[in-house]
């Protein structure tokens, strides 16, 4: 018999809790026997202390087994069962297209997706600005869809991790969000919660991600390699720039109709296709769907070029709700706003860096994201046709073209823009992908 309390010392005292203990307090958490004041205690003490590898698995797996975990042997997809999963940047359309690329290559993937948080845009968020898509769909939908089109992308339920709901309101709240023990149980909890046999953790390093530095970015990394491998699911990571906006385009309208041009060959942000592929390939491999990176990427490649990948989506989408034909008359469907109009440069030069956490939050103050959840969003406002690091901001080359709702909001999006983009100074290129991080090396 443990007592919430005792659990607490012991962790304060910096002894090594084991997975009995962990699993008791994370009942108390599902079950409301443990207060938010001990919740709060539990994860000071482990902010202050951190956490051992079994520990952090342990509390991975109390937190996934909190709930529902999702069995999809009854489905017989045929094949194996992939996912990714991001800690989020702007203009990070990767998933609306990933999902499809893997699907066409014979991968199943059933992707529980998040909205919005802070600065970074949200999976959900882009896939409602399609008329119609039903981002909570009953599970007979969601495996249904996952078995036709090859992939579903929909929202999190309820019953999937719910203690780790309780204990994330309560680290909100308590400075205790930015600890990777917690950020590791917290992400890997929900994401193991939906059945996948593997999966690929995407971890943004730069001035849009999540973490401050680069060490610590590759510190979670390796932490949620360990941490899932550990807990069962064959997992690898890999380290993508979040220096400056991935896509062409930022918002959530935008960046849908970015992603059905990079599908059907229309438009390909070459950045984007490489983490993309990045990302598509490690699933290939882990899920033995090919056998190197090479191997991944050629079949990658085939399925954007004979439209296997784009038909994918097209699928998805209309089985969740969505126009049946999207694919082709996208531009007809989705929100366009008001104004769009491109901003430039005050002086003329390259550009040397980003605030790229600061043009997210440019297009939260457009209405494009949310400031606390009960916010609606306004799917047509963003920005597309973004410069690059390294190019020449001028007279023909402007900053971005504005998608606004008004004059005023214009304005205020084209001066957000502009003290965020740094002009003339020293550039130095950053890779697109820094590293992989695989069961073997940490
Ligand atoms: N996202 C999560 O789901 N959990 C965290 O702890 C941090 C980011």
């Amino acid at each position: 018999m443990y007592l919430p309390q005792e659990i607490i010392r012991k962790k304060r005292d910096g002894e090594v809790l084991s997975a009995e203990e962990i699993n008791f307090f994370i009942q108390g958490v599902a079950n409301n026997t443990v207060s938010e004041g001990q919740i709060a205690a539990f994860a000071m003490t482990i902010f202050f202390n951190e956490m051992t590898m079994p520990e952090r698995i342990a509390l991975t797996c109390a937190m996934r087994d909190s709930g529902m975990v999702i069995d999809w042997s009854h489905m017989n997809f045929g094949g194996p069962i992939v996912d990714k999963h991001s800690t989020g940047g702007v203009g990070d359309v990767t998933s609306l297209m990933l999902g499809p690329m893997v699907a066409a290559c014979g991968g199943f993937v059933p992707m529980i997706s998040g909205r919005g948080l802070g600065h970074t845009g949200g999976t959900l968020d882009k896939l409602e600005a399609i008329p119609g898509y039903n981002i909570t769909p009953t599970n007979e939908v969601f495996g249904q869809v996952t078995k036709d089109a090859g992939v579903a992308i929909i929202g999190q339920t309820g019953d999937l991790a719910p203690a780790d709901k309780r204990v994330y309101a309560t680290r909100d709240i308590t400075a205790t969000v930015d600890n990777i023990s917690l950020i590791t149980a917290s992400i890997l909890s929900k994401k193991l919660a939906a059945g996948l046999e593997s999966l690929v953790m995407d971890v943004k390093v730069g001035s849009g991600a999540f973490m401050p530095t680069y060490e610590a970015s590759e510190e979670l990394a390796k932490s949620i390699v360990a941490v899932a491998n550990g807990a069962g699911t064959k997992t690898t990571a890999i380290l993508t720039d979040m220096n400056q906006v991935l896509a062409s385009s930022a918002g959530n309208a935008v960046e849908v109709r970015e992603a059905v041009q990079f599908l059907t060959g229309e438009y390909r942000n070459p950045r984007l296709l490489e983490v993309t592929l990045a990302s598509c390939a490690e699933m290939l491999v882990l899920a033995k769907l090919a056998q190197d990176t090479e191997e991944a990427n050629a079949k990658l490649m085939e399925v954007l070029d004979n439209g296997k990948a784009a038909e994918c989506f097209g699928k998805m989408v209309a089985g969740l709700g969505g126009p049946a034909d999207f694919m082709e008359n996208y531009d007809n469907y989705l929100e366009k706003a008001d104004i769009i109009k491109p901003v430039y440069a005050e002086q003329e030069g390259v550009v040397s860096a980003m605030d790229t956490r600061a043009i997210g939050m440019a297009v939260v103050s457009m209405g494009g994201g949310r400031r606390v959840a009960t916010d609606s969003i306004d799917y047509a406002v963003g920005f597309d046709q973004f410069i690059r690091l390294g190019e020449t901001a001028d007279a023909n080359k402007p900053l971005a073209m504005i998608h606004a709702r008004s004059e005023e909001q214009w304005q205020e999006a084209a001066k957000a823009l502009k003290a965020a983009i740094v002009i003339g100074g020293e550039y130095t290129p950053t890779p697109n992908v820094y590293r992989q991080i695989r069961a073997e090396d940490v």
